[in-house]
């Protein structure tokens, strides 16, 4: 059995228990080196063997998996925070389908949450943002057209931008025109839950600046909307007045 496994976006307790278990129960770990903790590989048995993926390519990848299958033993490939996301998983699930092979997902904390909760912020505050886009500037990869940045930002949504700090101030620039200003707040957080996190706060007019004194180029989430201003309405699921399916409004 193969199971995919999101490690979570750094700190090793950020993983989910299942995903811990399979860890611990694993014959071979093939992990995303570049950006996957290798604190994780200390809770695999002696025994197990690890392969680092960032040295690898595809067909690679499903060599290892196909010949750990034939011999009846269990793989967990450890993806960077979900795998769903921006994790290549896709092309690897379509191949072990088209070969029978058995395979399951366990999802984990991406780093667009991890960074939210880095800086104690909410992306979905009432009257301000109930919508949170989460994309990527075109870089080696391309993106969609309809996609393109400043028709995201024209929405005046919350924002988690992947993958984009090489290029902070190309999509600044981009930002400003779908949102139409230039003080919208900002916040890069770099590493999310690793021991060398770092947070850079700004709006749209200064954080290109901040983000390249503090020599930040990748690895950084992108946190982009009023959001992240102080003032919103207070939510109504807490509200005294409010009823809700567990507990009856106060007049
Ligand atoms: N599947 C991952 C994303 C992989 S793409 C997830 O769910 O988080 C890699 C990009 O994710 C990086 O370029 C960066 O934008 C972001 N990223 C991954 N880990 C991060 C972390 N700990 N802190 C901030 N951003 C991170």
């Amino acid at each position: 059995m193969i199971y995919f496994v999101g490690a979570g976006p750094g700190d090793v307790d950020l993983i989910t228990v299942k995903g811990r278990r399979l860890l611990e129960e694993a014959d071979l770990i093939i992990y995303a080196g570049s950006l996957v903790s290798e604190a994780h590989l200390a809770f695999a048995k002696p025994s197990c063997k690890f392969y680092n993926s960032a040295k690898m390519n595809l067909d690679e990848v499903l060599e290892v998996m196909t010949g750990a299958e034939k011999e009846g033993l269990m793989t967990v490939r450890l993806h960077t925070g979900d795998p769903s996301i921006y994790g290549a998983i896709q092309e690897q699930m379509d191949a072990l389908e088209e070969g029978g092979l058995p395979f399951e997902v366990v999802p984990g904390v991406s780093s667009f949450t991890a960074a939210a909760a880095a800086i104690k912020h909410e992306f979905t505050l009432p009257e301000v943002s109930q919508t949170l886009i989460l994309t990527r500037r075109r870089g080696r990869t391309s993106v969609p057209e309809k996609e393109n940045i400043p028709s995201l930002a024209s929405h005046g949504a919350s924002m988690a931008i992947f993958l984009s700090v090489g290029s902070i101030e190309e999509l600044v620039e981009e930002l400003k025109e779908g949102y139409g200003r230039d003080d919208v707040p900002v916040a890069v957080v770099y590493r999310a839950s690793w021991e060398d996190e770092k947070q850079i706060f700004g709006t749209l007019a200064d954080i290109a600046g901040k983000v390249k004194d503090e020599k930040v180029v990748r690895q950084a989430q992108i946190l982009v909307g009023d959001f992240l201003k102080a003032d919103y309405a207070k939510s109504k699921l807490y509200d005294k007045g409010f009823t809700t399916g567990y507990r009856q409004g106060q007049k």
